[in-house]
Protein backbone atom coordinates (compact mmCIF):
# COMPACT_ATOMS: atom_id res chain seq x y z
CA UNK A 1 0.00 0.00 0.00
CA UNK A 2 1.27 3.49 -0.85
CA UNK A 3 1.32 6.24 1.77
CA UNK A 4 0.75 9.62 0.08
CA UNK A 5 1.47 12.79 2.09
CA UNK A 6 1.54 15.42 -0.69
CA UNK A 7 -0.99 16.31 -3.39
CA UNK A 8 1.76 15.71 -5.97
CA UNK A 9 2.21 12.13 -4.63
CA UNK A 10 -1.52 11.65 -4.95
CA UNK A 11 -1.53 12.87 -8.57
CA UNK A 12 1.31 10.53 -9.49
CA UNK A 13 -0.45 7.58 -7.86
CA UNK A 14 -3.73 8.41 -9.63
CA UNK A 15 -1.91 8.43 -12.97
CA UNK A 16 -0.48 5.00 -12.19
CA UNK A 17 -3.96 3.54 -11.63
CA UNK A 18 -4.86 3.52 -15.33
CA UNK A 19 -8.43 2.69 -16.24
CA UNK A 20 -9.43 0.75 -13.09
CA UNK A 21 -12.45 2.20 -11.27
CA UNK A 22 -11.42 4.26 -8.25
CA UNK A 23 -13.27 3.93 -4.93
CA UNK A 24 -12.64 6.45 -2.17
CA UNK A 25 -13.16 6.18 1.61
CA UNK A 26 -12.59 9.48 3.46
CA UNK A 27 -11.91 9.26 7.22
CA UNK A 28 -10.51 11.26 10.10
CA UNK A 29 -8.28 8.36 11.08
CA UNK A 30 -8.11 6.39 14.35
CA UNK A 31 -9.36 3.59 12.16
CA UNK A 32 -11.46 0.78 13.61
CA UNK A 33 -13.28 -2.22 12.10
CA UNK A 34 -16.17 0.09 11.02
CA UNK A 35 -13.79 2.02 8.76
CA UNK A 36 -12.20 -1.26 7.66
CA UNK A 37 -15.59 -2.61 6.59
CA UNK A 38 -15.98 0.42 4.27
CA UNK A 39 -12.50 -0.16 2.84
CA UNK A 40 -13.20 -3.87 2.27
CA UNK A 41 -16.53 -3.03 0.61
CA UNK A 42 -14.78 -0.46 -1.61
CA UNK A 43 -12.48 -3.21 -2.88
CA UNK A 44 -15.23 -5.67 -3.79
CA UNK A 45 -15.31 -6.87 -7.36
CA UNK A 46 -17.83 -5.00 -9.47
CA UNK A 47 -19.12 -7.06 -12.37
CA UNK A 48 -15.76 -8.83 -12.43
CA UNK A 49 -13.56 -5.73 -12.13
CA UNK A 50 -11.28 -5.07 -9.14
CA UNK A 51 -11.37 -1.36 -8.24
CA UNK A 52 -8.47 0.64 -6.79
CA UNK A 53 -9.17 1.72 -3.22
CA UNK A 54 -7.96 5.01 -1.80
CA UNK A 55 -8.46 5.91 1.87
CA UNK A 56 -7.85 9.39 3.26
CA UNK A 57 -6.97 10.30 6.83
CA UNK A 58 -7.45 13.98 7.58
CA UNK A 59 -8.64 15.59 10.82
CA UNK A 60 -10.46 18.49 9.22
CA UNK A 61 -10.35 21.64 11.36
CA UNK A 62 -13.27 23.18 9.43
CA UNK A 63 -15.80 20.74 10.88
CA UNK A 64 -14.97 21.22 14.57
CA UNK A 65 -16.65 23.88 16.72
CA UNK A 66 -14.61 26.13 19.04
CA UNK A 67 -15.31 23.97 22.12
CA UNK A 68 -15.04 20.62 20.39
CA UNK A 69 -12.30 17.99 20.38
CA UNK A 70 -10.11 19.02 17.41
CA UNK A 71 -7.00 19.26 19.60
CA UNK A 72 -7.41 15.88 21.29
CA UNK A 73 -8.90 13.88 18.38
CA UNK A 74 -6.85 10.63 18.25
CA UNK A 75 -4.04 10.75 15.66
CA UNK A 76 -2.20 7.46 14.91
CA UNK A 77 -1.10 7.46 11.29
CA UNK A 78 1.28 4.47 11.44
CA UNK A 79 -1.36 2.22 12.95
CA UNK A 80 -3.97 3.58 10.50
CA UNK A 81 -1.70 2.66 7.59
CA UNK A 82 -1.48 -0.93 8.88
CA UNK A 83 -5.25 -1.16 9.39
CA UNK A 84 -6.06 0.34 5.99
CA UNK A 85 -3.65 -2.03 4.26
CA UNK A 86 -5.05 -5.03 6.14
CA UNK A 87 -8.55 -4.08 4.94
CA UNK A 88 -7.39 -3.95 1.32
CA UNK A 89 -6.56 -0.28 0.63
CA UNK A 90 -4.20 0.37 -2.30
CA UNK A 91 -3.18 3.82 -1.09
CA UNK A 92 -3.61 6.08 1.95
CA UNK A 93 -3.70 9.85 1.42
CA UNK A 94 -2.81 11.68 4.65
CA UNK A 95 -2.13 15.34 3.90
CA UNK A 96 -1.33 18.00 6.52
CA UNK A 97 -3.73 20.93 6.99
CA UNK A 98 -1.26 23.18 5.10
CA UNK A 99 -1.11 20.71 2.22
CA UNK A 100 -4.88 20.55 1.82
CA UNK A 101 -5.60 24.25 2.50
CA UNK A 102 -2.37 25.89 1.22
CA UNK A 103 -3.75 29.44 1.16
CA UNK A 104 -5.19 29.09 4.68
CA UNK A 105 -8.74 28.59 5.85
CA UNK A 106 -9.62 32.26 5.27
CA UNK A 107 -8.92 31.99 1.55
CA UNK A 108 -10.92 28.83 1.00
CA UNK A 109 -14.04 28.51 -1.17
CA UNK A 110 -16.70 27.03 1.12
CA UNK A 111 -19.61 24.74 0.39
CA UNK A 112 -22.89 25.43 2.15
CA UNK A 113 -25.42 22.57 2.00
CA UNK A 114 -29.11 23.56 2.15
CA UNK A 115 -30.41 24.88 5.44
CA UNK A 116 -33.32 22.39 5.36
CA UNK A 117 -30.84 19.50 5.73
CA UNK A 118 -28.87 21.18 8.53
CA UNK A 119 -31.65 22.68 10.63
CA UNK A 120 -32.31 19.55 12.67
CA UNK A 121 -30.41 16.65 14.25
CA UNK A 122 -26.65 17.27 14.61
CA UNK A 123 -26.78 20.36 12.38
CA UNK A 124 -28.69 22.28 15.04
CA UNK A 125 -26.24 21.35 17.79
CA UNK A 126 -23.03 21.74 15.77
CA UNK A 127 -23.45 24.97 13.75
CA UNK A 128 -21.09 25.08 10.76
CA UNK A 129 -20.14 21.39 11.11
CA UNK A 130 -21.72 20.20 7.85
CA UNK A 131 -20.39 23.22 5.91
CA UNK A 132 -16.94 22.07 7.03
CA UNK A 133 -17.63 18.45 6.09
CA UNK A 134 -19.01 19.38 2.65
CA UNK A 135 -16.09 21.74 1.98
CA UNK A 136 -13.39 19.17 2.73
CA UNK A 137 -15.17 16.36 0.85
CA UNK A 138 -15.68 18.61 -2.20
CA UNK A 139 -11.96 19.47 -2.12
CA UNK A 140 -10.98 15.80 -1.80
CA UNK A 141 -13.36 14.77 -4.60
CA UNK A 142 -11.84 17.47 -6.83
CA UNK A 143 -8.33 16.17 -6.18
CA UNK A 144 -9.18 12.46 -6.40
CA UNK A 145 -12.08 12.30 -8.90
CA UNK A 146 -13.22 8.84 -7.73
CA UNK A 147 -15.98 6.78 -9.32
CA UNK A 148 -17.43 5.88 -5.93
CA UNK A 149 -17.45 7.65 -2.58
CA UNK A 150 -18.14 5.23 0.29
CA UNK A 151 -19.65 6.66 3.47
CA UNK A 152 -21.05 5.11 6.62
CA UNK A 153 -24.76 5.14 7.30
CA UNK A 154 -23.71 5.65 10.91
CA UNK A 155 -23.39 9.37 10.16
CA UNK A 156 -26.76 9.45 8.41
CA UNK A 157 -27.17 13.23 8.19
CA UNK A 158 -23.66 13.51 6.71
CA UNK A 159 -24.50 10.84 4.14
CA UNK A 160 -27.70 12.60 3.06
CA UNK A 161 -25.96 15.99 2.85
CA UNK A 162 -23.06 14.65 0.79
CA UNK A 163 -25.42 12.78 -1.53
CA UNK A 164 -27.27 16.03 -2.05
CA UNK A 165 -24.04 17.95 -2.61
CA UNK A 166 -22.94 15.48 -5.30
CA UNK A 167 -26.34 15.73 -7.00
CA UNK A 168 -26.63 19.54 -6.77
CA UNK A 169 -23.08 20.17 -8.03
CA UNK A 170 -23.40 17.50 -10.72
CA UNK A 171 -20.30 15.72 -9.40
CA UNK A 172 -19.55 12.58 -11.43
CA UNK A 173 -19.35 10.32 -8.38
CA UNK A 174 -21.65 7.67 -7.01
CA UNK A 175 -22.21 8.11 -3.28
CA UNK A 176 -22.60 4.71 -1.59
CA UNK A 177 -23.93 4.24 1.96
CA UNK A 178 -22.44 1.37 3.99
CA UNK A 179 -23.77 -0.57 7.03
CA UNK A 180 -22.92 0.41 10.61
CA UNK A 181 -20.60 -1.86 12.57
CA UNK A 182 -21.38 -2.31 16.24
CA UNK A 183 -19.93 -3.75 19.44
CA UNK A 184 -21.67 -6.86 20.80
CA UNK A 185 -23.77 -4.68 23.16
CA UNK A 186 -24.99 -2.56 20.25
CA UNK A 187 -22.73 0.51 20.59
CA UNK A 188 -21.72 1.73 17.12
CA UNK A 189 -17.94 1.68 16.64
CA UNK A 190 -16.52 5.19 16.73
CA UNK A 191 -13.07 6.72 17.06
CA UNK A 192 -14.50 8.78 19.91
CA UNK A 193 -15.36 5.66 21.95
CA UNK A 194 -11.67 5.67 22.96
CA UNK A 195 -12.42 8.66 25.23
CA UNK A 196 -14.72 6.53 27.41
CA UNK A 197 -13.71 5.06 30.78
CA UNK A 198 -14.88 1.46 31.41
CA UNK A 199 -17.83 2.77 33.45
CA UNK A 200 -18.79 5.29 30.76
CA UNK A 201 -18.44 2.59 28.12
CA UNK A 202 -21.12 0.58 29.94
CA UNK A 203 -23.36 3.65 30.23
CA UNK A 204 -22.94 4.39 26.50
CA UNK A 205 -24.73 1.21 25.47
CA UNK A 206 -28.00 2.75 26.72
CA UNK A 207 -28.12 4.81 23.50
CA UNK A 208 -28.39 1.95 20.96
CA UNK A 209 -30.48 -0.06 23.40
CA UNK A 210 -33.07 2.70 23.88
CA UNK A 211 -33.39 3.17 20.12
CA UNK A 212 -33.52 -0.57 19.41
CA UNK A 213 -36.26 -1.00 22.02
CA UNK A 214 -38.50 1.30 19.95
CA UNK A 215 -37.61 -0.34 16.63
CA UNK A 216 -38.20 -3.81 18.04
CA UNK A 217 -41.96 -3.39 18.39
CA UNK A 218 -43.28 -2.38 14.96
CA UNK A 219 -45.86 0.42 15.00
CA UNK A 220 -48.86 0.48 12.68
CA UNK A 221 -48.78 3.09 9.89
CA UNK A 222 -49.95 6.52 11.06
CA UNK A 223 -48.90 5.95 14.70
CA UNK A 224 -48.10 9.12 16.65
CA UNK A 225 -44.34 9.13 17.36
CA UNK A 226 -44.23 11.42 20.41
CA UNK A 227 -44.48 8.51 22.93
CA UNK A 228 -41.54 6.73 21.27
CA UNK A 229 -39.43 9.91 21.46
CA UNK A 230 -40.36 10.37 25.12
CA UNK A 231 -39.46 6.74 25.86
CA UNK A 232 -35.97 7.13 24.36
CA UNK A 233 -35.41 10.40 26.21
CA UNK A 234 -36.42 8.85 29.51
CA UNK A 235 -34.18 5.80 29.07
CA UNK A 236 -31.16 7.93 28.19
CA UNK A 237 -31.69 10.19 31.16
CA UNK A 238 -32.10 7.19 33.45
CA UNK A 239 -28.75 5.88 32.20
CA UNK A 240 -27.15 9.22 33.11
CA UNK A 241 -26.54 10.39 29.53
CA UNK A 242 -27.00 14.07 28.70
CA UNK A 243 -29.34 14.32 25.75
CA UNK A 244 -28.63 16.64 22.79
CA UNK A 245 -31.69 15.53 20.82
CA UNK A 246 -33.99 12.70 19.92
CA UNK A 247 -35.89 13.31 16.69
CA UNK A 248 -38.02 11.45 14.16
CA UNK A 249 -37.52 12.66 10.59
CA UNK A 250 -37.99 11.67 6.96
CA UNK A 251 -34.72 9.89 6.08
CA UNK A 252 -34.34 11.84 2.81
CA UNK A 253 -35.59 15.37 3.45
CA UNK A 254 -34.65 15.18 7.17
CA UNK A 255 -37.86 17.09 7.91
CA UNK A 256 -39.55 16.26 11.24
CA UNK A 257 -42.26 13.60 11.27
CA UNK A 258 -44.92 13.39 13.94
CA UNK A 259 -46.51 10.17 12.67
CA UNK A 260 -45.16 7.00 11.11
CA UNK A 261 -45.47 7.43 7.34
CA UNK A 262 -43.17 5.13 5.40
CA UNK A 263 -39.57 4.61 6.41
CA UNK A 264 -38.77 6.99 9.31
CA UNK A 265 -35.42 7.83 10.89
CA UNK A 266 -35.35 7.91 14.69
CA UNK A 267 -32.04 9.53 15.63
CA UNK A 268 -30.49 10.64 18.90
CA UNK A 269 -27.30 12.26 20.19
CA UNK A 270 -26.16 12.31 23.80
CA UNK A 271 -23.07 13.18 25.81
CA UNK A 272 -21.47 10.42 27.84
CA UNK A 273 -18.62 11.91 29.84
CA UNK A 274 -16.11 13.33 27.33
CA UNK A 275 -17.76 11.70 24.27
CA UNK A 276 -20.65 12.84 22.16
CA UNK A 277 -22.43 9.74 20.84
CA UNK A 278 -24.85 9.58 17.91
CA UNK A 279 -27.01 6.72 16.73
CA UNK A 280 -30.25 5.97 14.91
CA UNK A 281 -32.71 3.27 13.93
CA UNK A 282 -35.24 3.13 11.12
CA UNK A 283 -38.90 2.68 11.96
CA UNK A 284 -41.09 0.85 9.45
CA UNK A 285 -44.64 -0.43 9.59
CA UNK A 286 -43.69 -3.30 7.27
CA UNK A 287 -40.57 -4.71 5.60
CA UNK A 288 -39.62 -3.17 2.22
CA UNK A 289 -41.33 -4.02 -1.06
CA UNK A 290 -39.70 -3.80 -4.48
CA UNK A 291 -42.04 -3.78 -7.50
CA UNK A 292 -40.59 -4.70 -10.87
CA UNK A 293 -42.79 -3.99 -13.89
CA UNK A 294 -42.11 -4.03 -17.55
CA UNK A 295 -42.98 -5.65 -20.85
CA UNK A 296 -42.83 -9.38 -21.44
CA UNK A 297 -39.46 -10.91 -22.20
CA UNK A 298 -37.31 -8.18 -20.63
CA UNK A 299 -35.64 -10.72 -18.35
CA UNK A 300 -37.64 -9.76 -15.28
CA UNK A 301 -37.93 -13.26 -13.79
CA UNK A 302 -34.25 -14.11 -13.98
CA UNK A 303 -32.96 -10.90 -12.44
CA UNK A 304 -35.77 -10.55 -9.92
CA UNK A 305 -35.21 -14.03 -8.54
CA UNK A 306 -31.46 -13.48 -8.14
CA UNK A 307 -31.94 -9.98 -6.75
CA UNK A 308 -34.47 -11.20 -4.16
CA UNK A 309 -32.07 -13.90 -3.03
CA UNK A 310 -29.18 -11.46 -2.70
CA UNK A 311 -31.24 -9.16 -0.46
CA UNK A 312 -32.99 -11.85 1.56
CA UNK A 313 -36.39 -10.83 0.16
CA UNK A 314 -39.15 -13.22 -0.90
CA UNK A 315 -39.64 -13.50 -4.64
CA UNK A 316 -43.24 -13.02 -5.72
CA UNK A 317 -43.60 -13.99 -9.37
CA UNK A 318 -47.02 -12.61 -10.27
CA UNK A 319 -46.55 -13.50 -13.93
CA UNK A 320 -46.45 -17.15 -12.84
CA UNK A 321 -49.80 -16.64 -11.11
CA UNK A 322 -51.41 -15.38 -14.36
CA UNK A 323 -49.80 -18.23 -16.25
CA UNK A 324 -51.15 -20.70 -13.68
CA UNK A 325 -54.71 -19.40 -14.17
CA UNK A 326 -54.22 -19.60 -17.95
CA UNK A 327 -53.09 -23.22 -17.58
CA UNK A 328 -56.20 -23.95 -15.51
CA UNK A 329 -58.44 -22.27 -18.11
CA UNK A 330 -56.90 -24.40 -20.86
CA UNK A 331 -57.13 -27.60 -18.81
CA UNK A 332 -60.79 -26.92 -18.07
CA UNK A 333 -61.59 -26.62 -21.76
CA UNK A 334 -62.91 -23.08 -21.24
CA UNK A 335 -62.55 -20.50 -24.02
CA UNK A 336 -59.79 -18.12 -22.79
CA UNK A 337 -61.53 -14.99 -24.06
CA UNK A 338 -64.85 -15.81 -22.33
CA UNK A 339 -64.77 -13.91 -19.02
CA UNK A 340 -68.10 -15.33 -17.86
CA UNK A 341 -66.75 -18.87 -18.29
CA UNK A 342 -63.40 -18.06 -16.62
CA UNK A 343 -64.91 -16.39 -13.51
CA UNK A 344 -66.24 -19.60 -11.84
CA UNK A 345 -62.76 -21.16 -12.01
CA UNK A 346 -61.51 -18.42 -9.68
CA UNK A 347 -64.03 -19.13 -6.95
CA UNK A 348 -62.23 -22.02 -5.35
CA UNK A 349 -58.85 -21.45 -6.90
CA UNK A 350 -56.01 -22.74 -4.72
CA UNK A 351 -52.86 -21.13 -6.14
CA UNK A 352 -49.63 -21.63 -4.17
CA UNK A 353 -46.14 -20.23 -4.71
CA UNK A 354 -43.38 -21.89 -2.74
CA UNK A 355 -39.61 -21.76 -2.79
CA UNK A 356 -37.78 -25.04 -3.36
CA UNK A 357 -34.43 -25.88 -1.76
CA UNK A 358 -32.21 -24.33 -4.46
CA UNK A 359 -34.16 -21.06 -4.39
CA UNK A 360 -36.27 -21.94 -7.41
CA UNK A 361 -39.96 -21.23 -7.19
CA UNK A 362 -42.63 -23.94 -7.49
CA UNK A 363 -46.16 -23.12 -8.61
CA UNK A 364 -49.16 -25.27 -7.90
CA UNK A 365 -52.81 -24.95 -8.88
CA UNK A 366 -55.47 -26.92 -7.06
CA UNK A 367 -52.82 -29.38 -5.92
CA UNK A 368 -51.08 -29.86 -9.32
CA UNK A 369 -47.45 -28.81 -9.66
CA UNK A 370 -47.55 -26.67 -12.81
CA UNK A 371 -44.06 -25.11 -12.55
CA UNK A 372 -42.93 -26.43 -15.93
CA UNK A 373 -46.31 -26.56 -17.66
CA UNK A 374 -46.96 -22.82 -17.29
CA UNK A 375 -43.85 -22.03 -19.38
CA UNK A 376 -45.18 -23.81 -22.49
CA UNK A 377 -45.71 -21.86 -25.73
CA UNK A 378 -49.48 -22.60 -25.48
CA UNK A 379 -49.75 -20.83 -22.12
CA UNK A 380 -47.48 -18.00 -23.34
CA UNK A 381 -49.77 -17.49 -26.33
CA UNK A 382 -52.91 -16.98 -24.22
CA UNK A 383 -51.77 -15.45 -20.94
CA UNK A 384 -52.44 -11.86 -22.10
CA UNK A 385 -56.01 -12.76 -23.04
CA UNK A 386 -56.70 -14.36 -19.64
CA UNK A 387 -54.92 -11.59 -17.71
CA UNK A 388 -57.09 -8.98 -19.42
CA UNK A 389 -60.25 -10.18 -17.63
CA UNK A 390 -61.22 -7.90 -14.73
CA UNK A 391 -62.27 -10.87 -12.60
CA UNK A 392 -58.85 -12.52 -12.98
CA UNK A 393 -56.97 -9.34 -12.09
CA UNK A 394 -59.16 -8.65 -9.08
CA UNK A 395 -58.75 -12.15 -7.69
CA UNK A 396 -54.98 -12.22 -8.17
CA UNK A 397 -54.39 -8.61 -7.02
CA UNK A 398 -56.22 -9.42 -3.77
CA UNK A 399 -54.10 -12.51 -3.25
CA UNK A 400 -50.85 -10.61 -4.02
CA UNK A 401 -51.73 -7.77 -1.65
CA UNK A 402 -52.41 -10.29 1.12
CA UNK A 403 -49.00 -11.84 0.44
CA UNK A 404 -47.43 -8.35 0.68
CA UNK A 405 -49.02 -7.25 3.93
CA UNK A 406 -45.88 -7.87 5.96
CA UNK A 407 -43.61 -6.78 3.09
CA UNK A 408 -40.12 -8.20 2.64
CA UNK A 409 -40.65 -9.14 -0.98
CA UNK A 410 -39.73 -8.40 -4.54
CA UNK A 411 -42.81 -8.66 -6.70
CA UNK A 412 -42.46 -8.98 -10.40
CA UNK A 413 -45.13 -8.68 -13.03
CA UNK A 414 -46.91 -6.20 -15.18
CA UNK A 415 -48.87 -3.45 -13.32
CA UNK A 416 -47.36 -4.46 -9.96
CA UNK A 417 -46.09 -0.94 -9.19
CA UNK A 418 -49.16 0.84 -10.49
CA UNK A 419 -51.99 -1.37 -9.23
CA UNK A 420 -50.82 -3.98 -6.71
CA UNK A 421 -48.17 -2.24 -4.57
CA UNK A 422 -48.46 1.49 -5.28
CA UNK A 423 -46.55 2.24 -2.05
CA UNK A 424 -43.54 0.00 -2.80
CA UNK A 425 -40.23 1.52 -1.65
CA UNK A 426 -38.65 0.90 -5.06
CA UNK A 427 -40.41 0.60 -8.41
CA UNK A 428 -38.45 -0.38 -11.47
CA UNK A 429 -39.69 -0.52 -15.04
CA UNK A 430 -37.38 -3.13 -16.51
CA UNK A 431 -37.38 -3.09 -20.27
CA UNK A 432 -35.39 -3.91 -23.41
CA UNK A 433 -35.90 -3.21 -27.09
CA UNK A 434 -38.13 -5.60 -29.10
CA UNK A 435 -35.09 -6.86 -31.04
CA UNK A 436 -33.18 -7.66 -27.83
CA UNK A 437 -36.17 -9.43 -26.30
CA UNK A 438 -36.72 -11.52 -29.45
CA UNK A 439 -33.06 -12.56 -29.37
CA UNK A 440 -33.33 -13.61 -25.70
CA UNK A 441 -36.61 -15.46 -26.31
CA UNK A 442 -35.06 -17.46 -29.17
CA UNK A 443 -32.15 -18.45 -26.95
CA UNK A 444 -34.46 -19.47 -24.14
CA UNK A 445 -36.70 -21.60 -26.41
CA UNK A 446 -33.65 -23.28 -27.88
CA UNK A 447 -32.20 -24.07 -24.45
CA UNK A 448 -35.49 -25.60 -23.33
CA UNK A 449 -35.78 -27.76 -26.45
CA UNK A 450 -38.73 -25.98 -28.11
CA UNK A 451 -38.85 -25.16 -31.85
CA UNK A 452 -37.41 -21.69 -32.49
CA UNK A 453 -39.38 -19.49 -34.92
CA UNK A 454 -37.58 -16.96 -37.14
CA UNK A 455 -36.42 -13.82 -35.29
CA UNK A 456 -38.72 -11.61 -37.38
CA UNK A 457 -41.69 -13.72 -36.31
CA UNK A 458 -40.67 -13.52 -32.65
CA UNK A 459 -40.28 -9.75 -32.95
CA UNK A 460 -43.77 -9.48 -34.43
CA UNK A 461 -45.20 -11.63 -31.59
CA UNK A 462 -43.48 -9.53 -28.93
CA UNK A 463 -44.59 -6.24 -30.52
CA UNK A 464 -48.14 -7.60 -30.73
CA UNK A 465 -48.04 -8.66 -27.07
CA UNK A 466 -46.72 -5.23 -26.02
CA UNK A 467 -49.58 -3.65 -27.92
CA UNK A 468 -52.16 -5.94 -26.32
CA UNK A 469 -50.73 -5.42 -22.84
CA UNK A 470 -50.51 -1.64 -23.09
CA UNK A 471 -53.91 -1.03 -24.70
CA UNK A 472 -56.15 -3.41 -22.78
CA UNK A 473 -58.91 -1.86 -20.65
CA UNK A 474 -58.02 -3.61 -17.41
CA UNK A 475 -54.68 -2.64 -15.83
CA UNK A 476 -52.82 -1.80 -19.02
CA UNK A 477 -49.02 -1.99 -18.98
CA UNK A 478 -47.86 1.50 -18.03
CA UNK A 479 -44.80 2.77 -16.26
CA UNK A 480 -45.65 4.11 -12.77
CA UNK A 481 -44.86 7.84 -12.52
CA UNK A 482 -42.35 7.14 -9.74
CA UNK A 483 -40.74 4.07 -11.35
CA UNK A 484 -37.13 4.09 -12.50
CA UNK A 485 -36.70 2.88 -16.09
CA UNK A 486 -33.89 0.35 -16.51
CA UNK A 487 -33.11 -0.58 -20.12
CA UNK A 488 -31.24 -3.87 -20.12
CA UNK A 489 -29.99 -4.03 -23.74
CA UNK A 490 -26.33 -4.97 -23.71
CA UNK A 491 -26.25 -5.51 -19.92
CA UNK A 492 -25.32 -8.85 -18.40
CA UNK A 493 -27.64 -10.32 -15.76
CA UNK A 494 -25.03 -9.49 -13.09
CA UNK A 495 -24.86 -5.88 -14.26
CA UNK A 496 -28.66 -5.52 -14.06
CA UNK A 497 -28.70 -7.04 -10.55
CA UNK A 498 -25.91 -4.68 -9.53
CA UNK A 499 -27.93 -1.68 -10.75
CA UNK A 500 -31.06 -2.91 -8.98
CA UNK A 501 -29.00 -3.24 -5.78
CA UNK A 502 -27.80 0.35 -6.09
CA UNK A 503 -31.33 1.64 -6.69
CA UNK A 504 -32.57 -0.33 -3.67
CA UNK A 505 -29.86 1.08 -1.41
CA UNK A 506 -30.69 4.64 -2.46
CA UNK A 507 -34.11 4.04 -0.90
CA UNK A 508 -33.65 1.41 1.79
CA UNK A 509 -30.54 1.77 4.00
CA UNK A 510 -28.54 -1.24 5.19
CA UNK A 511 -29.45 -0.26 8.74
CA UNK A 512 -33.14 -0.75 7.83
CA UNK A 513 -32.80 -3.96 5.79
CA UNK A 514 -29.40 -5.67 6.15
CA UNK A 515 -28.14 -8.02 3.49
CA UNK A 516 -28.18 -11.66 4.60
CA UNK A 517 -24.75 -12.99 5.60
CA UNK A 518 -23.04 -14.54 2.55
P1 LIG B 1 -14.85 9.32 10.57
O1 LIG B 1 -13.43 8.89 10.61
O2 LIG B 1 -15.53 9.24 11.88
O3 LIG B 1 -15.04 10.60 9.85
O4 LIG B 1 -15.60 8.21 9.67
C1 LIG B 1 -15.17 7.92 8.37
C2 LIG B 1 -16.23 7.10 7.66
O5 LIG B 1 -16.43 5.89 8.35
C3 LIG B 1 -17.58 7.82 7.64
O6 LIG B 1 -18.18 7.61 6.37
C4 LIG B 1 -18.33 7.14 8.75
O7 LIG B 1 -19.72 7.18 8.57
C5 LIG B 1 -17.80 5.73 8.67
N1 LIG B 1 -17.96 5.04 9.95
C6 LIG B 1 -17.63 5.52 11.18
N2 LIG B 1 -17.97 4.63 12.12
C7 LIG B 1 -18.52 3.56 11.50
C8 LIG B 1 -19.09 2.33 11.93
N3 LIG B 1 -19.18 1.98 13.21
N4 LIG B 1 -19.56 1.46 10.99
C9 LIG B 1 -19.49 1.78 9.69
N5 LIG B 1 -18.98 2.94 9.23
C10 LIG B 1 -18.51 3.83 10.11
Amino acid sequence: MRLLRRCTDLEAWLRSCGAAPLHFVPTMGALHPGHQSLIARAGRLQVGVRPQVLVSVFVNPLQFGANEDFGRYPRQLERDAELAEAAGADALFAPSVEELYPAGEGELTRIQPPESLQAGLCGRHRPGHFNGVATVVARLLGLIRPDQLLLGEKDWQQLVILQRMAADLGLPVQVVGCPTLREPDGLALSSRNSYLSPAQRLQASALPQALQAVAASPLPPGSVLAPALAQVQQQLEQAGLVLDYVEAVCPRSLQPRSTLTGLTLLAAAAHCGPSRLIDHVFLMSRAPIVAIDGPAGAGKSTVTRAFAERLGLIYLDTGAMYRAVTWLVQQSGVEASDAAAVAPLLEDLDLQLSTAAAGSQRVSVNGHDVTEAIRSPEVTAQVSVVAAHGCVREALTRQQQAMGERGGLVAEGRDIGTAVFPDAELKVFLTATVAERARRRALDLEQRGFAVPALAELEAQIAERDHLDSTRDVAPLTQAADAVELITDGLSIDAVIEQLGQLFRQRVPHDAWPEPAA
